[in-house]
């Protein structure tokens, strides 16, 4: 199976030593392999990669440790010689195929980088497409597997509101304290605007907190931590949970988490647009029921169609929500008008997420999207500089084409 960059077997000696907890893998023992380019190849001429093996349980603690651009199996079909294994062995791998798969769903990281794209998406309609295809796909490609819930409200902090009472000026206050940072000198640059960028910026400089390298951060947790902070409301309390906070976070995660706080993520994105991506009539339903977690429950269990009072809230005139025929998503009030969101997204944002936007979380400027195949690759490159990642599809073929 070519494209694939990790295999699966049985250890044909007892001499093979995982590159993880640098211990020897049984004979006969299940392991997984990592192809690993061959540096000494240094023109690529074919002289094979190299397999570093990994005990199943330990490949998946090195994802987890390792960078999020790194390689990583999300579906069986990344793995060669999946299929001859021993049903109970394809078992294993499944399960932590699939627990991986949910533990990056639920991160925090993964939300931020929803973010991010949103905010890169000029059009309602994109956005509503965005959100669309990545409860579609997931880090798995196979559907969002953590909380939809939990996940769409941090979406909507405008409008399922927490409320913390706590001003820029407070927030400020707090996190200087944390920070070790001058009050003063946090206020003036709190001038400049954005209280969560003055957060980041000063976490980053701090001396008493160091941020942390990689995000570990979880929705629940995130979740958990802010419904304690909205329940307190003496300074010391407050101070007690954000410095537990700031314990757990990069200085991106502290950042978007102030954003909930403040209930704008800057992402620019109408509640209307937002629930589009969910279901085509999820906007109608929650303004009926203003029950998120029922809409959420409803949408998963198809069961929105039977939620009374839907059926007669024909127009969303209630709210004052404008309605911009020209650039708002293709809602229909039928279920099937789904089909025309789901064909906009896969255009819009499958090529975008595999790799550039793996590691980017704050809205940066997008990059050219790599070269794909084509009939006539030479003709197309001729005079261009192109750089051309190792991982990329075809690697060989197109860097002979482009030589070529
Ligand atoms: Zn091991």
């Amino acid at each position: 199976m070519a494209g694939c960059d990790f295999i699966v077997n049985y250890a044909k000696s007892a001499r093979s030593l995982c590159r993880h907890c640098y211990e020897y893998i049984d004979k006969k023992a299940l392991r997984i392999g990592k192809y690993v380019k061959n540096f000494y190849d240094e023109d690529n001429e074919g002289w094979g990669d190299l397999t570093y093996w990994h005990h199943p349980t330990c490949m998946f603690k090195a994802f987890d440790e390792g960078k999020p651009r790194d390689k990583k199996i999300k579906s069986p079909d990344d793995v060669y010689w999946f299929n001859q294994l021993k049903q109970e062995d394809k078992k294993t791998i499944l399960k932590l195929i699939s627990d991986a798969n949910v533990k990056a769903d639920n991160s925090f990281r993964q939300f931020r980088c929803l973010c991010a794209k949103l905010s890169d998406e000029d059009t309602s309609a994109g956005k509503t497409a965005i959100v669309s295809d990545f409860l579609k796909t997931g880090n798995g490609g196979t559907g969002f597997k953590g909380d939809v819930y939990l996940l769409m409200k941090f979406l909507l902090p405008g409008v399922v509101k927490t409320v913390y009472n706590l001003t820029d000026k407070d927030l400020v206050k707090l996190f200087s304290q944390i920070f070790g940072t001058n009050l003063k000198a946090m206020e003036e640059d709190l001038e400049q605007g954005d209280v969560s960028e003055t957060v980041r910026v000063c976490f980053d400089k701090s001396k008493t907190v160091t941020p942390l390298k990689k995000s570990v951060l979880t929705l629940q947790e995130t979740e958990d931590l802010l419904t304690s902070l909205s329940r307190v409301a003496k300074e010391n309390e407050r101070y007690k949970i954000l410095t537990k906070l700031v314990a757990r976070c990069t200085s991106n995660d502290l950042m978007m988490v102030v954003r909930l706080i403040t209930h704008d993520l800057g992402i620019n994105a109408k509640a209307k647009y937002i629930l589009g991506g969910l279901h085509p009539d999820a906007y109608k339903a929650f303004q009926v029921s203003q029950n998120l977690k029922d809409v959420v429950e409803r949408v998963q269990s198809n069961t929105l169609h039977c939620m009374p009072g839907l059926k007669e809230e024909k127009t969303d005139k209630k709210t004052g929500h404008h309605h911009s025929k020209s650039d708002g998503p293709k809602q229909g009030t039928s279920g099937s008008s789904d089909s025309v969101d789901a064909a906009v997204s896969k255009k819009k944002t499958l090529v975008k997420r595999t790799r550039e936007d793996e590691g980017q979380t704050t809205p940066t400027k997008k990059f050219k999207t790599e070269p794909s195949a084509s009939p006539s690759p030479s003709k197309i490159f001729k005079g261009c500089k192109i750089f051309l990642p190792v991982g990329t599809d075809k690697f060989k073929e197109l860097k002979q084409n482009i030589i070529d």
